[in-house]
């Protein structure tokens, strides 16, 4: 079924795309074979500026990716640039964008004018899909940044989970990006690694385009979930500065994790992506933190959770790993002992005492090394974006209230026949 839908979506692309490229060859072919027609009055249109903002009608594009290894000098080599340099320009890009910084993989283009000379008249490289440098070399040479502008559309998706919410997703044309942006939403009150057959959701959110193809997701504008027979709601709202998501009470969907495992602990080592391994006499990542602290100072769980570790490894020692929700993670390392009753499939509440400093495994002295983990992979605890989690304010309520109809009216007019099948006359 799936094949004979994408083959009806691929030749219903296909053929528009091909019915234009022929028309395109004709027409090409026939302004192509009269000569150079200077009349004024055939241009009946004004000039359109391209996404970079300059009119590239009369010029020659070509694209391309950057190579390994590839330079500024290399790519501009072959073409021939009026009044500069490749040195030049360099120099005159330093303060803008280093062209040192040009990365393989990335896209670039070149437009050339289209006289006898074929000169180069303006290069653009593409740091990310919307942010691009402009090298202009119409006149004398001119670099600037800019963003290519991004057109918002609002979108609908609502599904029956059967395996994952990814499979669900992508099933419903949606992207990978939004089951992680809903998972996040959601960490506290849905354990995605669980969800059951039957469960269901509905998402309204904003998908971004440039020029007409999808760079990715911008707000999720509101958000339902069934699961395990009860109703989840996300409703988003901004309060102290801060888009974040409330529940149809006004509570908070978050909860906030202490700020520390140790009380007046102090940072030994932070987070770095290459550290000297005091132990093992090497760079290696640092991916976590370390608090320096006496042996036998208690080690607190930074959030409530459910002990998935409790146990010793030749590199972290006595260690306890807690899984938060189905995104966070964390790791407590070199422990001298593990706190009384914490082993596997545990239950612990926020602030109870799970271990004590140490120094066993690959440690120098006694001290907590800290992993926090996001979706398994560690990540910067200093750095990890905790919002706060205080419930809508009395103040905004009224606010909020009218926010929270607009958002929940809307979910509800949303397709939601598979919910409506199940449930049992009334
Ligand atoms: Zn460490």
């Amino acid at each position: 079924m799936f094949t004979r839908k994408y083959s009806i979506i691929f030749l219903s692309l296909i053929f528009p795309v091909a019915i234009l490229s022929i028309m395109f060859l004709l027409l090409s072919a026939i302004f192509e074979s009269e000569p150079h027609n200077d009349n004024e009055e055939l241009q009946l249109t004004e000039p359109v500026e391209n996404v970079y903002g300059f009119v590239d009608d009369s010029l020659i594009h070509k694209s391309g990716v950057v190579n390994k290894n590839e330079t500024l000098s290399d790519i501009l080599d072959p073409f021939s640039i009026e009044n500069s340099n490749v040195a030049e320009i360099a120099q005159i890009s330093k303060e803008i964008f280093d062209v040192r910084k040009i990365r393989p993989g990335k896209f670039y283009h070149i437009y050339l004018a289209k006289d006898s000379l074929r000169s180069l008249q303006y290069f653009v490289y593409e740091k990310d899909p919307i942010h691009f440098v402009l090298y202009d070399f119409c006149d004398t040479v001119d670099v600037r940044t800019g963003e290519k502008e991004v057109t918002i559309v609002k979108d609908y998706k609502s599904a029956e989970i059967n395996s994952s919410l990814y499979v669900a997703l992508l099933e419903n044309d949606a992207t990978i990006e939004l089951a992680v942006r809903l998972s996040k939403i959601f960490a506290w009150q849905i354990d995605f690694y669980r969800l059951q057959k039957g469960d269901k959701f509905k998402v309204i959110y904003e998908k971004r385009y440039i020029d007409n193809e999808l760079v990715g997701i911008g707000k999720i504008l509101g958000a339902y979930f069934y699961s395990y027979k009860k109703d989840y709601y996300a409703i988003p709202f901004v309060q102290d500065d801060v888009y974040q998501y409330f529940d149809e009470n006004g509570n908070s969907l978050r909860k906030e994790f202490l700020k520390t495992p140790i009380e007046f602990a102090r940072i030994t080592s932070r987070y770095s992506s290459r550290r000297y391994h005091p132990v093992l006499k090497t760079y290696r990542p640092h991916t976590g933190i370390d608090y320096g602290a006496p042996t036998g100072t208690p080690i607190r769980t930074v959030g409530d959770g459910k002990v998935v570790a409790a146990a010793y490894t030749r590199s972290n020692g006595r260690y306890v790993k807690i899984r938060h929700n189905s995104v966070y993670t964390t790791m407590y390392l070199h422990m001298s002992r593990i706190g009384k009753g914490i082993k596997r499939g545990v239950v612990v509440k926020q602030g109870q005492i799970i271990g004590y400093v140490g120094s066993t495994g690959l440690a120098t002295g006694p001290h907590l090394h800290f992993n926090f983990l996001l979706n398994g992979r560690p990540v910067d605890p200093l750095k990890i974006e905790i919002p706060p989690s205080h419930p809508v304010k009395k103040e905004l309520r009224d606010e909020y209230d009218i926010q929270k109809k607009l958002v929940m009216d809307e979910l509800q007019q949303m397709d939601m026949y598979i919910i409506e099948e199940q449930r049992p006359p009334a």
